[in-house]
């Protein structure tokens, strides 16, 4: 075993665990980086899920136990799905037994597929809400993430439900580690879970953190999101895993400067009595300009936020 932490991280990253079928290039590959002892991420793209990069955009959280593996967010698709667990058996021969869904955004839970045959078959586990929406909408999500990636890259992903068995202040043991379990809902999506372990001062996020990148809002509440990033700030961590992985001041903090950013414009945009016209004009974006996808996702989240708190200045709600 490596003695020291420091040496762990400076050891050459990763295993790359040829998949099923090596055809499929682009998201067969599975590289887990090492983040501390026992805990990996897979090196994924941080960009919007592309037919270029097959919806290979989440971080999967790999924690390796005594009593079993933990995958959070597995993935988008089966082929990447298939090649993490490949990367998994290269790592331990413990079996998988949790495999937890952040949210219900395909490219973050698609790839239960893969793990579903496994023996023992492992729990998998989502919010009551995250759970409800998946069963609602997942077979949408199967067909809108076929069509923007591609038949080929969606090969053999079936739709693998979670039991609702995730709560709000409850605690996941997974061997000699416990996970605190926190619900928000809504925040970056209608109900998004974190798991925070006190012990290993670590984080993660599923969607509601973003680095060098505008987040995704098409089904945020700013508000919500804005209120759990405050209390994921406030946490003893040292390192988050969401859409991206970094510490703290590179994921939570510039992902709140943004929302909060849309909304001081904006609510001051409002208290002026411009219109949304002027959204673009009203808040100060100079900061997040470099970030990927500021193009063509600011405008939408410009309407979205302009949307949002115009209803909350009508009901005469303050600003949180
Ligand atoms: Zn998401």
């Amino acid at each position: 075993m490596i003695a020291t932490r420091r040496n762990f991280l400076g050891a050459t990253l990763a295993l790359a665990v040829d998949a099923w079928r090596p055809a499929a290039a682009a998201s067969a590959r599975v590289m887990l980086d090492p983040l501390q002892p026992g805990v990996y991420v897979a090196r994924a793209v941080n960009a919007e899920a592309t037919r270029a990069n097959a919806g290979a955009v989440v971080p999967s959280l790999v924690h390796v136990t005594r009593a079993g593996v933990l995958v959070a967010d597995p993935g988008p698709q089966a082929v990447w799905g298939r090649a993490l667990l490949g990367a998994i058996r290269a790592l331990t021969a413990q079996p998988v037994r949790w495999v937890v869904n952040t949210h219900a955004h395909p490219e973050h839970v698609l790839a239960n597929a893969a793990f579903a045959g496994l023996r023992p078959r492992p729990l998998f586990l989502a919010s009551a809400a995250t759970a409800a929406l998946m069963r609602q909408r997942c077979e949408d999500c199967l067909a809108r993430l076929t069509a923007q990636l591609g038949r080929a890259a969606l090969r053999g992903t079936e739709i693998v439900l979670p039991e609702p068995a995730l709560q709000d202040g409850a605690w996941l043991h997974t061997g000699d580690t416990a996970w605190q379990v926190q619900v928000h809902a809504p925040a970056h999506s209608a109900s998004d879970t974190v798991l925070y372990a006190p012990q290993l001062r670590l984080l993660c996020a599923g969607g509601l953190a973003y680095r060098d990148r505008v987040p995704e809002m098409q089904e945020a509440s700013l508000q919500g999101w804005r209120q759990a990033l405050r209390q994921l700030i406030a946490l003893p961590a040292d390192t988050v895993v969401a859409t991206a992985t970094g510490t703290p001041a590179q994921t939570l903090v510039p992902t709140l400067a943004y929302l909060d950013a849309l909304t001081d414009g904006i609510g001051a945009a409002l208290a002026a009595g411009r219109d949304a016209s002027q959204a673009a004009d009203a808040v100060a974006a100079k900061p997040f300009r470099h970030w990927r996808h500021f193009p063509t996702r600011h405008p939408l989240n410009l309407q979205r936020a302009w949307r949002q708190l115009e209803d909350a200045w009508m009901q005469g709600e303050p600003r949180a």
